[in-house]
């Protein structure tokens, strides 16, 4: 489970780790914001500083024109539900940090670099120190991380910041905690001033988590952010095959989706404005077998997506089941072929990748 940044600052702040004190909003009318403040929109998505998703605002007259456009704005096809208001920072530096498990070996990671901030992607792999953290570690990875950010005076500081962060993660089944930016302030205070956060679902059972929902987004799984072919479908076991027949077929399937049973035109929209998010795919295999989802529903999505989306990657379509006749005609009006099989789709999907 993906929490929203509102959510997961809530839960480091409750481990001590610093944040900046805000103000959730849920509507325009909101009394009572301190000004200066930092508004941001609340989706379960990064790079929102650059999506126009994180504003600055100075005065009384910006701020409500501010928030209604927020509320407005999708990002990556999510809209908000709620934006945060927190109290301005006056930023020194950006750094990084991050926790991980390493499933491979087992172990709790922290990744961290001197860079962070919304440029991150420019920063070389190799310039990231990546140590683990044993919960028996903490002074010498706080050292490590003094020594990464060139804050030998804050060592101190470091140290028990990774030892909240580490009982923060291990005691809430995170598998990430991503702070990016930590920033330094100008006053010399080392506040998390982003935060992703996502719980281990098989965890679920031993917490009484409530949370804002993010549709779509709990059946969207990365595979690979270079992969090839991005997958659609419906059904857990449709979508799992579908993923191993696209790389049978010796593709690099980028995705699982499992678009469930009620997809409508705004699920797709999202998946498709995420798939967009990488680089590499040539095509896009939807494989949908409709029983409660129905076919007409699923080819109006597409259709939509067609038109509010300007650089789609070519789809291969196999649908199958309630309403196949209406999407048929749907689908024929707008020149969308339907292929027969999934073999067909993925031998032209095939076709499309070797171009
Ligand atoms: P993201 O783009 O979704 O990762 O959103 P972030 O919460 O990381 O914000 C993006 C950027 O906005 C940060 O890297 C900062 O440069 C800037 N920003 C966020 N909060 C503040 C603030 O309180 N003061 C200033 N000056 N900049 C901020
Ligand atoms: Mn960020």
């Amino acid at each position: 489970m993906k929490l929203l940044e509102y959510e997961a600052k809530n839960i480091l702040a409750k481990y001590n780790i610093p944040v900046p004190s805000s103000v959730l909003i849920k509507s325009v009318s909101q009394k009572d914001i301190p000004l200066p403040v930092v508004l941001k929109s609340q989706v379960p998505t990064g790079g929102r500083g650059r999506a126009g998703g994180v504003k600055i605002i100075d005065n009384q007259q910006d701020l409500n024109t501010a928030i209604a456009n927020l509320l407005k704005l999708p990002i990556k096809g999510f809209l908000p539900k709620t934006i945060l208001a927190e109290e301005k920072m006056t930023i020194s530096h950006e750094y990084y940090l991050s926790l991980i498990v390493d499933r491979p070996s087992g172990t709790v990671r922290v990744m961290a670099n001197i860079n962070g901030g919304t440029e991150v992607e420019d920063n070389e792999a190799d310039s990231y120190i990546n140590v683990e953290v044993t919960g028996k570690n903490f002074d010498a990875v706080g050292e490590q991380l003094a020594e990464c950010y060139n804050l030998p005076e804050q060592t101190f500081v470091l140290q028990d910041l990774i030892e909240n962060l580490y009982d923060c993660f291990t005691s809430n089944d995170a598998t990430l905690i991503e702070i990016n930016p930590l920033v330094y302030t100008s006053d010399n205070k080392l506040i998390a001033g982003d935060c992703k956060m996502t719980l281990d679902d098989n965890a679920a059972f031993r917490h009484k988590w409530k949370f804002e929902e993010t549709p779509a987004e709990a059946n969207f799984v990365t595979l690979d952010t270079n992969g090839t072919i991005a997958t659609i479908a419906n059904g857990a076991g449709l979508a799992m095959a579908t993923v191993d027949a696209v790389h049978d077929m010796g593709m690099i399937p980028a995705n699982f989706l499992d678009i469930g049973g009620g997809a409508n035109t705004e699920t797709l929209l999202k998946a498709f404005n995420r798939l967009g998010e990488y680089p590499n795919i040539k095509a896009i295999v939807i494989n949908i077998f409709a029983g409660i989802t129905r076919c007409d529903e699923v080819a109006r999505a597409i259709i939509a997506a067609k038109r509010q989306i300007t650089e789609l990657p070519p789809l291969f379509i196999r649908l199958a089941g309630t309403n196949f006749d209406v999407a048929e005609r749907l689908l024929a009006d707008e020149h969308i072929p339907i292929l027969a099989t999934l073999e067909e789709c993925l031998a032209a999907a095939k076709q499309e990748v070797s171009r």
